[in-house]
């Protein structure tokens, strides 16, 4: 491989130019299309080697890693010593069918968790053949002119050709947590790698700034490729619930060997015989011991990831899926999230004169007509001009066509509505910065709130042209631009009063400005320079309809009890337009002293605060008033951040949106942080929890539904699970303590458990939401795993269980049946009311009858399986062999029908006494 595409060559002591001649490429317009297609071949895509996995044996051995799992062993390993060969073997078989069913859905949920991330599509934007282009970052070739901004994954090694501003978080690769400032200049030789300004390493994110590098190295020759780091490492299966599950594991291990110690014990003082006090003993402890918990707790949340994913929100940490059930507060950005970001300009007003500007979409087709609707030409109105100018030269975002005639933007939507307005009017993009190429800039900030970029041209002065957020742009002027040209004082109160105007009909409104009077002008401009020294030309006042879903969603979320709350850093009059059409009605204060103070960008209003508002707030006063409101506009990065804070002192469980690279701590903060998967920075992305493939608020309220059916669906299956349990356990100890004859062996035992939490138990996995599951208010996320209600069900199902069991055992015996036949007829019926009670699970309050029988095909399935294994261990005279099992008569079929009827009236009286308090 040629030594110049290796991460060894030091690209760092090369000039830029060097390291351009070195590559083969070209610093304006990057590399051909055909050139690009064989480095592609040459040297395959720009991925990272996989992390590596556990090996199959270390995941195989794992699932032995249970303490349920080795009292089971060591019951298997001393049932085998004591001669009781087909019991150990059928003990210990259960442990490997156990290991097998671990082993392959935890394969499984892993391999969905990688696929998931696949999801989250990484894009780069490099020059190719002269064109700015967006292209899946793993189609990086080295050569290629790469151009990175704040919020951006740096996609390869990049040698810095051009920068801004530029500092980038290295600490992925080189544990150094602040950021580092880059340059262009060349290092000596032997500079070590966290010093090398002129780098950009692959994996790293851009902090701040924009800039462009070529790509000196991709994939596995990265730096991140030699130290073979691969960033976001994978996701353990780990949640609260599964935690607080393994707790309760190792305190029932605990109890239930305690509880067979002293059974073994009493027994053996009662003199009864070794071999079948240890017998029952085994029996407790496998009886009492859920073996399908865990596969059970995997499989419902694989599926719960799987079908988010398929409404579009991944979860990129687990425990995500959980909080999500007990959300009770969404806050969510406006621009894209709950309007559509297709940005149109509207009105453009300028001192004097104002037009209207038709057409739709980025189509850049429109006329642009005065009051009267007559065309209006900007050549003739300096201040229209500079308007559409400055619009058109402040701006990194540039209009396609595809094939099928649409147009779309490349880069941010505000900005390519720019460029739309401005070839309405008849200012090419291409033309106009030939004829004025940009020589420095200011990015834009979310916390600055404008953008400024300077160009020379040929009849004139520099020219500095700014645009931005009408407060923020008029705090850099001098005065305003008349109509002739002239820079008249700046009367701000009119222009404050055009943007309200504006802003009420819920439109985006950006100043501009300009400063094309100084011949000094330095190269880059310098934001401490600006203040007080441009001119203001005009407003831009844009479209941004609210997502068709919006107000649907909105309003499933409030009927859930979940509030929902508006953080955006528009304007206030616009953001509250909006909010009204999405319905997000006024919330009313309590009290009056946490009521906003008088602002001029915003109107006083209950339920909107602006950024000044929470500034004014002291942290004791944020909480009530970040609760009462609903809409907060002009709000900082930082701001966001303490409004978490002050909810979550509320109480709240709190799920953020952000997409900018000053979102990430508020994103971290939050309970669940949700970032943008097409318009977010990868910075959010990796500070979120979870991100929406279509930056919709919609699927933020699909993704909390689906939370909440699997929270649901992992209680109906615990409340399945340990009533049948205990009930098992229950039946043996009566015969211990009792001193009677077992009713039911340990291998029948194995077989219920097994088979029954295979088949019927998991089969709750796949139970579809209930139809009122938004309809309740969100689950606390404290409440304990064994409610009382819960323990109360499990203490009667499993007393239905332990009455019901004996009297047909006793009732069998009674009639004369052998111990063989009366055994197999409490099996059957321990069976028997497992499923019945299967059905009562499907909803956890509402009766069986009303869910109705076919919503979850899987559960009749698993029934009828389970029906033909009872058949199959009941008649088949090998499974007789290994079970002690005997075939019986239909009158006993009849009886245990007529046991599990009653158990079925039990429960649905219980359940229809507690009806509303779930269990
Ligand atoms: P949201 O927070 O809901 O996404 P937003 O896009 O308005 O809303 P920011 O991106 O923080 O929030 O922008 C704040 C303000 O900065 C905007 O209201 C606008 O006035 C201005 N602005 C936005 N994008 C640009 C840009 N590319 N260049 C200059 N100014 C911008």
């Amino acid at each position: 491989m040629c030594a110049a595409f290796t991460s060894t060559t030091t690209h760092h002591e090369l000039t830029p130019h060097e390291v351009v001649e070195l590559l083969s490429t070209d610093a304006r317009n990057g590399l051909g299309d055909k050139t690009a297609h064989e480095r592609l071949a040459q040297f395959g895509p720009n991925t990272l080697p996989r992390p590596a996995r556990a090996g199959l044996l270390m995941r195989w051995l794992r699932q032995f890693h249970n303490p349920l799992i080795y009292v089971l062993l060591v019951c298997g390993a001393v049932t085998m010593a004591i001669g009781e060969v087909v019991d150990s073997s059928v003990i210990f078989a259960v442990v490997i069918v156990n290991a097998v069913v671990g082993f392959v859905q935890e394969s499984r949920a892993e391999a969905a968790l990688e696929g998931l991330r696949a999801l989250i599509r990484t894009e780069a934007r490099v020059v190719r053949d002269g064109e700015v282009r967006s292209v899946p970052s793993e189609r990086l070739v080295p050569g290629d002119l790469v151009v990175v901004e704040a919020g951006d994954r740096v996609p390869a090694d990049l040698r810095m050709v051009t920068l801004t501003e530029l500092s980038a978080d290295e600490s992925s690769l080189t544990g150094e947590s602040a950021p580092v400032s880059k340059n262009e200049v060349a290092l000596p030789p032997d500079t070590a790698v966290a010093d090398r300004r002129n780098m950009l390493y692959s994996g790293t994110l851009v902090t701040s700034g924009t800039g462009s590098g070529i790509a000196v190295a991709t994939g596995a020759n990265t730096e991140l490729g030699e130290i073979h780091r691969l960033v976001g490492a994978a996701d353990t299966l780990a949640t609260p619930l599964t935690r607080k599950l393994a707790w309760f594991s190792r305190v029932l291990t605990v109890a239930i060997v305690a509880l067979a110690a002293v059974t073994f014990v009493a027994g053996l003082l009662r003199a009864t015989e070794g071999t079948n006090t240890f017998t029952a003993a085994v029996a407790l402890a496998v009886s009492a011991i859920p073996e399908g918990l865990p596969a059970a707790v995997t499989v419902t949340l694989a599926i719960g990831v799987g079908r988010m994913a398929r409404r579009r929100a991944v979860v990129r940490r687990l425990p995500a899926v959980e909080t999500l059930g007990s959300t009770t507060v969404v806050c969510s950005d406006k621009t894209g999230t709950l309007t559509e970001n297709q940005m149109t300009v509207q009105t453009v007003w300028t001192p004097g004169l104002a037009v209207d500007v038709h057409g739709s979409g980025f189509a850049p087709v429109g006329e642009i007509v005065d009051a009267s609707g007559t065309p209006v030409d900007p050549d003739q109105h300096p201040a229209l001009r500079w308007t559409l100018l400055a619009g058109l030269l402040c701006n990194d975002a540039s209009l396609r066509r595809s094939k099928d005639g649409q147009w779309s933007v490349v880069g941010d939507p505000t900005e390519g509505a720019m460029v739309a307005v401005a070839a309405k009017a008849g200012y090419d993009q291409n033309r106009t910065l030939a004829d004025m190429p940009r020589t420095g800039s200011i990015p834009f900030s979310s916390d600055r709130c404008y953008m400024a970029t300077r160009h020379t041209r040929p009849d004139g002065p520099p020219v500095v042209v700014v645009k931005g957020a009408v407060e923020q742009v008029l705090a850099l002027c001098r005065g305003r631009m008349s109509g002739a040209g002239e820079v008249d004082p700046l009367a701000a109160e009119e222009i404050l009063q055009a943007t309200s105007d504006l802003a009420d009909q819920g439109l985006r409104v950006l100043a501009t400005a300009v400063r094309d009077d100084d011949p000094t002008d330095p190269a880059d401009p310098d934001p401490d320079q600006l203040p007080g020294t441009l001119a203001f030309t005009g407003l831009q006042a844009m479209v941004d309809p609210p997502r068709a879903s919006a107000a649907d969603a909105v309003r499933a979320c409030q009927r859930a009890g979940i509030a929902v709350k508006m953080i955006t850093g528009d304007h206030a009059a616009t953001a509250k337009a909006i909010a009204a059409r999405i319905g997000l009605a006024p919330a009313s204060p309590e009290t009056d002293t946490a009521s906003p103070k008088d602002n001029a960008a915003s109107p006083k209003d209950n339920a909107t605060l602006t950024g000044r508002d929470l500034a004014g707030m002291t942290d004791e006063e944020l909480p009530e008033a970040a609760n009462w409101a609903s809409v907060f506009a002009r709000v900082s990065p930082q701001q966001k951040l303490r409004l978490v804070e002050a909810l979550q002192r509320q109480g709240h469980v709190t799920a953020m949106t952000g997409d900018g690279v000053n979102d990430a701590p508020a994103l971290r903060r939050a309970d669940i942080g949700i970032a943008m998967g097409r318009s977010g920075t990868e910075v959010a992305k990796d500070s979120a929890d979870m991100v929406l493939t279509d930056d919709d608020f919609a699927t933020i309220e699909a993704a909390v539904e689906e939370g909440r059916g699997v929270f649901d669906n992992l209680t109906k299956f615990i409340a399945w699970t340990l009533p049948t349990n205990v009930g098992q356990g229950g039946v043996i100890l009566v015969a211990i303590l009792g001193g009677l004859t077992l009713p039911i062996l340990p291998v029948q035992i194995l077989w219920i458990n097994m088979t029954t939490a295979l088949v019927l138990g998991l089969m709750l996995a796949f139970e579809p939401k209930e139809r009122d599951i938004m309809e309740r208010p969100p689950r606390d996320p404290d409440r304990p795993l064994l409610t009382s209600a819960l323990t109360l069900r499990i203490l009667l199902v499993s007393t239905v269980m332990v009455v019901g069991t004996w009297w047909l055992f006793q009732w069998e015996l009674s009639m004369g049946a052998e111990l063989a036949e009366a055994r197999t007829a409490a099996v059957n019926l321990v069976v028997a009311v497992e499923i019945v009670y299967l059905f009562s699970c499907r909803s956890l309050t509402q009766s069986p009858w009303r869910l109705g029988f076919l919503t979850n095909r899987w559960v009749l399935i698993g029934v009828a399986v389970q029906v033909v294994a009872q058949a199959a261990i009941t008649y088949l005279p090998s499974a007789n062999l290994i079970f002690d099992t005997a075939p019986v008569g239909w009158e006993t079929w009849i009886r245990v029908a007529a046991i599990a009827a009653v158990a079925t009236a039990i429960v649905a009286v219980d359940k229809r006494l507690r009806r509303g308090s779930a269990v």
